[in-house]
């Protein structure tokens, strides 16, 4: 096991929809498409050499969405959300566009109008990082962000006012 595939090791050890994809084979995602690539041990959209023998199952992020659990909820708050949800909604869809393509279980959940503010939740904690990064560049505001411990899931609160 090489250096880098053993830090991934660790980081997926504390989440339990990640935890067992390494001691699996070939997979594929038969509701988005994405396919697990065992020798690599890593997600992507290329598809695989021999699909045809590669298991059929849920990729982790699908799963999630079906389970309804979130690794990321960001919530946006402030006077600016209410008057520019257009446009915050189009950096949240760039943002994911950009995100997936280099890292498929990286995607948007659910974007919700709640009394609070936007409320946001994502399959992933880095796709809810860069989300709260790219409002904050995009349109200034104040960001916070607050990992659980064991680093598996993700708070962000942005607010403008
Ligand atoms: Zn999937």
């Amino acid at each position: 096991m090489d250096t880098r595939h053993d830090q991934l090791y660790q980081q997926d050890v504390h989440d339990p929809y990640l935890r067992h994809w390494h001691a699996r084979g070939d997979a594929l995602c038969p509701e988005c498409g994405v396919s697990y690539q065992a020798g690599a041990g890593r997600w992507s959209w290329e598809g695989l050499d021999d699909a045809e023998h590669a298991e059929r199952a849920l990729c982790p992020a699908c799963r999630r969405i079906a389970d309804k659990a979130p690794a990321g909820n960001l919530t946006l708050a402030g006077s600016f959300v209410k008057d520019h949800t257009d446009e915050i909604c189009n950096l949240l869809h760039n943002t994911e566009s950009l995100e997936k393509r280099e890292h498929p279980l990286e995607r948007l959940m659910t974007i919700t109008d709640e009394p609070e503010g936007l409320v946001v939740t994502t399959t992933g904690i880095h796709l809810a990082n860069r989300l709260g990064h790219a409002l904050e560049a995009a349109f200034k505001g104040h960001v916070d962000y607050t990992y659980s411990d064991d680093r598996t899931a993700l708070r962000v609160r942005w607010e403008r006012n």
